[in-house]
Parts: structure tokens; sequence; C-alpha cells
């Protein structure tokens, strides 16, 4: 008994740090994808070309769908009561490795591939990269399949077809729905302006539509018997801009106001305001939150309107994983960044012509940046962070923006309809395979990735932070 005890704990020490001889599968995967780079560079173009926003990436998903489907993956599509959502699966048994792809575009932000500010002429753009992210993990998803096939690793791929990520909260349906249940480890990217392992949490966040409704009247000629709806909401964003004092200081609260009524000589009678309230601690978020409620309902009584509020999104901030981001580190740094042709040089040196700020040099692309051990102070926030509460998840960014462009800006989208954004996609869609990899043959890196996020989730059961809404398939509208 002890003899065997003894040599489980020699195996998974072994296991654990002397990695198996996974380089020849690192290598085949690495080289099969670049094989495919024409055909995914041709499905992320489509995608971009569509630009579909939230929830209504009818398009996007279903060639996603169909390009996994055609490489012989089981496709699940509509889950979590989403028509864009899906898994797709293949294999069977243990270890079950999950990839997340995104898909949707951002309003407003039309552009095309140009190196400046030029309209294609739409209502949306890919500003966030998600057209190279949704690709990028459907490649490195059935290079996995491949490599099953072929029975060189045993288990289960299962690639996460998740909608809306800008405001949505599409992962949190799929998170609540279950569909994370089996899965023992869940790999996600996002396109950026550098290649590295993700060492920022994101911030919590809850964000919610609030209506007022008063009384029409004529603005000059009745104004006594009008009671305006966007004097609620003026008032209530007068009460939390005094309230942003007196919250923790890591708190970000912002609004638009989405109708404020339609003429000046009408009281309006019905006007909204979309709110996002986030902080590092989904607790703060929680109670931050409901003082905003009160400040609605304090603006509501003395404007004498009425005002209800419908919880748009939810999301939990980011757990990291040590243990993964070490792996996915290595196996990074193995990828390599982008390099760029000097017809690619000359359209990043428009790019970064438009910036009025300080950028990083255009070489820096190429480079991997070291692993940081501290955590980065959060900025942002995605839906990532409520997969991470349930599973042991690790990411990384590929730069397939040109050095200094912002995530959501004309600039970004742009580059993500270029080759240097297809560059920067086949670097993480080669990382994260090569990390799967990792995670199908050596088995004590999930046992202490696991143990590891055990422990940094503590006590803490997850609860959806936007509650038991039915998703906000109209967030967009
Ligand atoms: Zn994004």
């Amino acid at each position: 008994m002890s003899k065997i005890f003894l040599a489980l704990a020699v195996c998974s020490s072994i296991c654990l740090y002397a990695q198996p001889t996974n380089t020849v599968l690192k290598d085949q995967a690495i080289a099969d994808l670049q094989n495919q780079y024409n055909e995914y560079k041709t499905i992320a173009f489509q995608i971009w070309d569509f630009a579909e926003v939230g929830y209504k990436e009818t398009k996007s998903s279903a060639l996603l769908q169909e390009t996994l489907k055609k490489s012989g993956f089981i496709v699940e599509s509509g889950v979590a009561d989403i028509p864009t959502a899906f898994t797709a699966t293949y294999g069977s048994g243990k270890p079950v490795i999950g990839i997340l792809a995104e898909f949707d575009a951002l309003p407003g932000l039309s552009q095309t591939n140009a190196p400046e500010k030029q309209s294609a002429g739409k209502d949306a753009g890919h500003g966030c990269g998600h057209n190279l992210f949704g690709t990028g993990s459907v490649a490195a998803g059935i290079e996995i399949k491949k490599l099953i096939e072929q029975k060189k690793l045993s288990g289960t791929i299962k690639v996460f077809g998740c909608p809306a990520e800008e405001g949505g909260s599409g992962k949190v349906y799929m998170v609540r729905a279950g569909l994370f249940n089996d899965v023992d480890v869940a790999i996600h990217w996002h396109p950026a302006d550098e290649n590295g392992v993700t060492t920022t949490s994101a911030l919590a966040n809850k964000s919610a539509k609030f209506r007022f409704t008063g009384l029409a009247a004529h603005a000059a000629a009745a104004p006594e018997r009008g009671r305006s709806a966007l004097d609620g909401i003026e008032s209530m964003d007068y009460m939390v801009n005094m309230m942003r004092e007196h919250v923790p200081q890591e708190t970000r609260i912002h609004y638009v106001i989405t109708d404020g009524g339609k003429a000046p000589n009408v009281v309006p009678d019905f006007a909204e305001v979309y709110y996002y309230v986030r902080h590092p601690d989904k607790e703060d978020v929680k109670s931050i939150f409901e003082r905003v409620v009160k400040a609605a309902e304090g603006a509501a009584l003395g404007t004498e309107t009425k005002v209800e509020y419908e919880i748009i999104g939810g999301t939990h901030d980011l757990l990291l994983n040590e243990t993964l981001a070490g792996v996915m580190q290595k196996d990074l740094e193995k990828v390599g960044g982008v390099m760029y042709t000097a017809e690619e040089i000359e359209y990043a040196k428009k790019i970064q012509s438009s910036f009025t700020y300080k950028v990083p040099e255009i070489k820096t692309a190429v480079e991997v940046k070291p692993l940081k051990k501290e955590t980065d102070k959060a900025t942002g926030s995605t839906d990532v962070g409520d997969v991470s509460y349930v599973v042991p998840t690790v990411g990384m960014q590929a730069a397939t923006w040109v050095p200094g462009t912002p995530a959501h800006s004309w600039q970004a989208v742009s580059c993500d309809g270029t080759e240097i954004g297809i560059k920067g996609m086949m670097v993480a869609a080669k990382t994260m395979a090569l990390t799967a990899i990792d995670l199908f043959t050596t088995p004590g890196l999930i046992i202490k990735a696991k143990e590891e996020f055990i422990k940094a989730k503590g006590s803490y059961k997850y609860e959806a932070l936007l509650g038991d809404r039915k998703p906000a398939l109209n967030y967009r509208d």
C-alpha cells in the first residue's frame, strides 16, 4: 500500500516537472496550423466582414460551427438559451480541455483595413479582434482534434462558441447553464498589441438600463402638467456623480443616456440611461450597484417620475492560475511573436503616426513579454471571469495589432482585417494548441492547477452577478 502511494507520489512529481516527450507533437501542431494559414485567414476575414454585434452573430457563429462540423466535431448550437452560442466536442473521457471562442463586433466602429480612418459603411466593426479570437480558437481546437484522432492524445477537446462578450455577458449564461461542469481547464486568448500570457485580472462589472417614465406635455405652453423622465435621469446622474467621492478608490462607474427624449418642446415621458459599475472585487460591485439603484429611486421620487431597471450584464473578476500561466509562457516562447514584411512595416508606421502618444517600437510585435510574477492592475472587464471561477483558466494576448494600438479603435478594426491580424491569430492558435498538448500529456499539471484554483477561490460559491435573468438577446437594439 505504502509502496503504491510512494510510486504515485514519485510519478506525480515526475509527470509535473519532467515534460514527457511531447516536443514532436508540438512541432507537428505548429506545422499543421501553419499549413492551414490560408484557410483560417479566409474564415477570419469573412467574420471581420460580417461584423455582427452581440447576440446577432448569426453568420459568424454558423461559419465557425460549420468549420468545426466539417472537421468531425459534434456541435450543439443554441446552448444556454442563446441562438448563437454553441459547444463543439471531439473525443471522449478525461481530460476535458475547453477552448473559448468569441466572435462579436462593436457597434459604430466601421472601418476598412486601410491605415487611415475610413468607414467601411457598416453599422459595426471588429474593434476588439473577435473575428480573430473565434477563428484562432477554432483552429487550435481542430488541431487538437487531429491529434486525438491520430491517437497521439486521448481525452476530449471542447470549443465553446461564446457570443456577446462586449457587454452581453454571453459566457455568464453558459457558465450558469452548467456547460463548463465537466471541463478540467479552459484556455482563451485575446487580440492585443503585444505577445504575453495574461497576468492581469479583470474588474467585476454589473450593468443595467434604468428606464424613467414621466408625463408628456407642451414644454412651453403647459410645462406644469409635465413630469420629465429626462429630469429623472439627470438627477440620478448627478447623485451618482456626487457618490464618486464616497466609493472605494478603484471603482469605475460610467453611463450613457441611450434615450433622452425626442424634441425640446415636448416634456419627455420616457428616458433611459445605461450604467456600468466596476470594481476589482465583485462584492464591492454588488454593494455599489445597490447605491446606484438608490440614486435612481431618489431621483424618481424627487422628479415625480417612475423608474424601473433591467440588469443587462454582470461579470466576475478574472481568477489567474500561475501553474497554467507558466506552462503557456513556455509554449508562447516556443511559438514566438509576429514578424512583419517590409510592406507591413510601412502600414504599421502609418497606423502609429495616427496616435498622439508615445508608442512602443514596431519590432516589439516579434517579442514575447516575460512572465510577470505579480498581478497587474485590472482595467477592463471580461465574461471569461465567470469561467475562471468554475474551472482553472489560462489566457494570453497575441500581437494582432500594430504596437501602440488600443482596443476598440479604428486602428484595431483595420489591423484585424489585415495579415498582421492573421499572423497574431496564428501565434495564439499555435500556443493554445501547445498548451492543450501539455495538459493532455502531463496529468500532474491539471492536478496542480486545480489545487491552486481551489485555494484561490476559497469558500466562494459561484453565483452569477446578473441573477436569474434570461440572456439579454436584444441589448444591442
Ligand atoms: Zn474583446
